[in-house]
């Protein structure tokens, strides 16, 4: 399925999940990268280990969502826009998505925006919380979205249209 539509699929998205356990704990990356490619920026920069350093430069990253703080370097660093930070302790109501967002306009902070399924349709409206965009450092701009919790179980990755 991802190698003809992009979408990965539920079990790919399902292994990758943080237990409800971690998520209970805070922020906490979610690494969704599952073809072997030559590619390990997330392990390098990542300061905890939490993810495992590559023996082979064509290892899938493994994270160890017990290790991670959601401190989001990788998230800046992922060149396959593969890494999101998930924090479900926001609020009551909300949980927060950091993603890393390639389109411009970049949304402003504050604004309302769509979140779209995996398969581009739409899900929610969702607040932009946070804009950082690092250019100076040529690294990619991560938002930071606001999302109903209600729509955590259909969750399988919430893209932004303005
Ligand atoms: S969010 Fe921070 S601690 Fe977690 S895997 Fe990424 S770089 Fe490591
Ligand atoms: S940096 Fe991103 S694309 Fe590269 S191996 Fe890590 S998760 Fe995959």
């Amino acid at each position: 399925m991802l190698e003809t539509t992009g979408i990965p699929s539920l079990e790919q998205v399902n292994s990758s999940f943080p237990s409800m356990e971690r998520l209970m704990q805070g922020p906490v990356a979610i690494v969704e990268c599952f073809q072997r490619i030559p590619c390990n920026p997330c392990a390098t920069s990542c300061k905890r280990g939490a993810i495992v350093p590559f023996e082979d430069i064509n290892d899938l990253p493994n994270i160890k969502h017990e290790t991670c703080n959601g401190c989001s370097l990788c998230v800046f660093n992922c060149p396959g826009l593969a890494i999101m930070v998930i924090d479900y302790t926001y609020s009551e109501t909300e949980v927060t998505f950091k993603i890393p967002y390639e389109f411009i306009p970049l949304p402003s902070e504050g604004d309302f925006v769509q979140g779209l399924d995996r398969e581009g349709q739409y899900l929610c409206d969702v607040k932009v919380l946070k804009v950082q965009n690092t250019k100076a450092m040529d690294r990619t701009p991560v938002i930071t979205l606001a999302v109903d919790k209600a729509y955590l179980k259909t969750f399988r990755n919430i893209k932004v249209v303005k």
